[in-house]
């Protein structure tokens, strides 16, 4: 409901990527018939992220086939889409948000403003030309003509984009190496059985990864990177530089119109914000999880989360129950993972052959989470069984002879 008790009439998305798009579509698919506007920063309509250091870059995908609906969708559906449009400020009294020199009113407001990738302090040559990070369509646009055969390119960070970025240079024949800086890659997300997993990987495929080791300093020659000193005294020559550290939630809008912050824009089970008529979905919102403020950095949670807040919008009140998934390709082998591993003290390991493992998450008899690789079934009985709160017996999980879909019936 919108101010003072009437039907809510206009309802304002900030963000137009991948849960900025989810909500608008679920607003209109369950009936909602006022004004929806989505604005987004990025002159182009919203897309998928997830090929951009994947199909994309590998130069196998066309760019309309990024997109997340037909451009034609959004007036089909009656939704205004403002690209190439910074939102500047949101006035919560009012109920008002501020881009160019318009004051748009509003009833309810979502803030879907994703993340930022942390980039390289500008002391250790983080400016230098040649030197990215692989966010948007317009970051990997620009990269695309260093990915020359031949050339050598240093990623820093090892985890998913990193190595995803790993494995299409070197498939495109370029000279790869991967420093991260934690004594293994994948170690913030991953057991080590998969970081071991993709580790061999990427080894036999001729990306030299190099773990324990870190960044020290790029230099250049005129503004452009020339060479990279690492963390142990070695001078590498590179021809460009793919930053992949890690993201930060774009939550500076909310900061600016006092809406409370906890690892993220702070929402509440429905996926309310501290203001009544503001809510948060994606990269950018954290929700109440096992006693703290969650936030996942994924498509599945982007989707739901995002659809759970246009359902509240509309009265639904329901808790938001994530059932995080995410998956990764690199080479040929496809990484699926369901569950979050947060908190495990057990993993064990099954191997059915020809490359396909799959690595299962416990906290004592509990299953939490599950990575497969090229096994697509563990990864739908993992996940079949994590939402259904069934934990099969390690033992069981670990026998490659056990049929895993009787697990679901037990
Ligand atoms: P986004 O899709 O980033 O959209 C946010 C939008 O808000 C952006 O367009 C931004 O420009 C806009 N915005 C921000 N501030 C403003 C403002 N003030 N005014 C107007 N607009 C604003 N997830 C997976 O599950 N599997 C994968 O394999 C996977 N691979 C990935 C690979 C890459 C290279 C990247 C970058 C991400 C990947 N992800 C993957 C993560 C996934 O893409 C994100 O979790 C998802 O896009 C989050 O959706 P979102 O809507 O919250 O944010």
């Amino acid at each position: 409901m919108g101010k003072k008790g009437q039907a809510v009439k206009h309802i304002i998305v900030i963000g137009a990527g991948q849960a900025g798009a989810s909500c608008v579509a679920r607003l209109r698919a369950k009936g909602f018939d006022g004004k929806i506007t989505l604005i987004g920063e990025e002159p182009v309509p919203p897309y998928q992220r997830p090929p951009l250091s994947k199909a994309y870059l590998l130069g196998e995908m066309e760019r309309e086939r990024l997109y997340l609906r037909p451009p034609e969708f959004y007036d089909d559906q009656n939704i205004t889409l403002q690209l190439g449009r910074p939102v500047k400020g949101i006035d919560t009294d009012a109920q008002t948000v501020s881009v160019g020199s318009d004051i748009l009113n509003y009833d309810d407001l979502v803030l879907t403003t994703g993340s930022t990738p942390r980039h390289l302090p500008t002391s250790i040559g983080g400016d230098l030309r040649g030197v990215m990070v692989v966010r948007g369509l317009a970051d990997v646009d620009a990269m695309a003509p260093y990915f020359a055969e031949g050339a050598k390119v240093l990623i820093v960070g090892g985890g998913y984009i990193g190595l995803e970025a790993a494995a299409v240079a070197s498939k495109l024949g370029l000279n790869v190496t991967l420093v991260e800086m934690a004594d293994r890659i994948l170690q913030r997300v991953a057991a080590p059985a998969t970081s071991d997993y993709f580790r061999v990987l990427h080894r036999s495929k001729g990306v030299n990864i190099r773990e324990s080791v870190g960044l020290d300093h790029l230099t250049g020659a005129d503004g452009t990177v020339t060479s990279a000193v690492l963390s142990d005294g070695s001078l590498l020559d590179v021809d460009f530089v793919l930053v992949g550290v890690g993201i930060v939630p774009n939550t500076k809008l909310a900061e600016k119109a006092g809406i409370v912050l906890e690892n993220g824009i702070k929402t509440d089970a429905f996926g309310r914000t501290s203001d009544p008529h503001v809510w948060a979905a994606g990269d950018c919102a954290s929700f109440p999880w096992k006693g703290q403020q969650l936030r996942l950095e994924s498509v599945g949670n982007a989707i739901d989360q995002a659809e759970c807040v246009a359902d509240n919008i509309l009265g639904a009140d329901t808790a938001y129950a994530a059932k995080p998934w995410f998956w990764s390709d690199q080479f040929d082998v496809k990484l699926q993972i369901a569950g979050l591993n947060t908190g495990y003290d057990n993993v064990i390991t099954r191997e059915t052959g020809e490359g396909a493992q799959s690595n299962w998450y416990y906290a004592g008899d509990t299953l939490l989470a599950i990575d497969a690789m090229n096994d697509p079934r563990a990864y739908m009985v993992g996940k079949r069984l994590i939402e259904s709160g069934k934990s099969p017996a390690p033992t069981a999980v670990g026998n490659p002879d056990t049929d895993l879909k009787a697990l679901l019936k037990a």
